[in-house]
């Protein structure tokens, strides 16, 4: 059994204002990676640089990375740090930027290398990383993974290099600028590394901690997220811790056969990855329940809730349906068979027929 997150994790109102020495320990040039809009409109770019300028410290600004971001954005932004000799790499956003911003601090850190080392195992260290979250989903701000689009090689998946960031700085108050869309899709995410990283092969009664004291949070927030009324401003630090412990959840296990359906869908539909993701968890979690009831009880009492039915009705109401055609769904699920790193993590065995069963029960399929 092995504990292992070797981030500075702060969660705390202002924690950007309170951190500010930490901060402008990290390096003496940043480069900041952002997406195009909301860093600006939530305060949370203006409260970094509000920091470098009292800290005479200089930075450039890469606010171009899209949504599930591609390689050729990574390596555009890393081309512009390079140039810049920036030493250490701001990413602030949902997980999109800051994904990007761990691919691009490797490729910075390491400028021999072209980014098809990206897919590339290697042992190779990133520059310094701060991350800020400004979504309560991905958790990226607590685990080592960075997901790329990859077009050229036509995937959607994670790079090859275990990435943590160096200090994380999590505050809720960013939340204010989000529809409640948003939150409900990221808050799906969530709860899907809470549920993957439980029903999961690598899972043992240490790290359980994570998806436990996360379950219990995420509950908290259910009742908000499935009304239909604004997120009171008092919940929003609750729905942020519950996102970085999910993402200390699947630091430890990885995320499973919900995450690993996914990224087809993103791929080649753009669905946002909350949503995605949140289409296979309740049939993924009655797969494991024939052979693990008890870790299912456990995960379905901590969400109060009745049985894996009222799970399945809850994720409904949250992320509604989504139509498909029986051509497609069967290419995916073809796919999915084969991919043995995502399916090994099932704490029971999928035959191709069970994953079918999961495609079959997710999705609405159309002839
Ligand atoms: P995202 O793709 O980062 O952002 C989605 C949208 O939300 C963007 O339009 C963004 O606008 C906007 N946004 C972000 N913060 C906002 C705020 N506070 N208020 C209003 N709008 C805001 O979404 P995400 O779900 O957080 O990240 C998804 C990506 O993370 C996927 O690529 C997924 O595969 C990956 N992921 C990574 C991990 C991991 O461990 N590394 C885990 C799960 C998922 P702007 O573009 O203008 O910023
Ligand atoms: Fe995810």
């Amino acid at each position: 059994m092995r504990f292992y997150i070797p981030a500075d994790v702060y969660v705390e109102k202002d924690c950007v204002k309170n951190h500010a020495k930490d901060i402008l320990a990290l390096g003496s040039k940043a480069l900041i990676v952002t997406g195009k809009h909301s860093a600006k409109g939530n305060g949370s770019l203006k409260e970094v640089l509000d920091v470098l300028h009292a800290g005479n410290l200089p930075y450039s600004v890469f606010d171009e990375v899209e949504e599930n971001p591609s390689v050729e954005t990574v390596a555009r932004a890393a081309a512009l740090g390079k140039s810049l000799a920036a030493d250490f790499v701001i990413g602030i956003g949902g997980g999109s930027p800051i994904d990007a911003a761990k691919a691009i601090a490797l490729l910075m850190a390491n400028p021999q290398e072209t980014e098809a080392v990206l897919y590339t195992p290697k042992p190779l260290k990133a520059l310094p990383l701060l991350a800020i979250p400004t979504t309560c989903g991905t958790g990226t701000e607590a685990t080592p993974a960075a997901v790329l689009t990859n077009r050229k090689g036509g995937f959607k998946k994670s790079i090859a290099h275990k990435i943590f960031p160096t200090l994380s700085l999590v505050d809720g108050k960013y939340l204010a600028f989000a529809k409640k869309e948003l939150m409900v899709n990221t808050a799906v995410d969530a709860l899907a590394h809470l549920v993957e990283s439980y029903l999961n092969s690598q899972s043992n009664v240490y790290n359980r901690m994570f998806p436990e004291y996360g379950l219990k949070l995420w509950e908290q927030n259910k009742d908000a997220l499935l009304s239909n009324a604004p997120i009171d401003e008092k919940l929003y630090e609750n729905l942020m811790l519950a996102s970085t412990l999910a993402g200390m959840s699947i630091a430890h296990t990885s995320t499973a056969v919900p995450h690993g359906m996914s990224y087809d869908l993103t791929f080649n539909f753009n669905v946002p990855h909350g949503k995605a993701v949140g289409y296979f968890l309740a049939a993924y979690v009655e797969a494991c329940e024939k052979s693990v009831p008890k870790d299912v009880r456990t995960i379905l009492d901590l969400l109060k809730l009745k049985d894996s039915a009222e799970f399945a009705d809850m994720v409904k109401r949250l992320i509604g349906t989504y139509e498909i055609s029986r051509a497609t769904v069967k290419n995916f699920a073809e796919r999915m068979s084969e991919n043995s790193s995502k399916l090994k993590l099932a704490p029971c065995e999928l035959s191709k027929e069970a994953v079918w069963e999961i495609y079959e029960k997710s999705l609405v399929i159309t002839d």
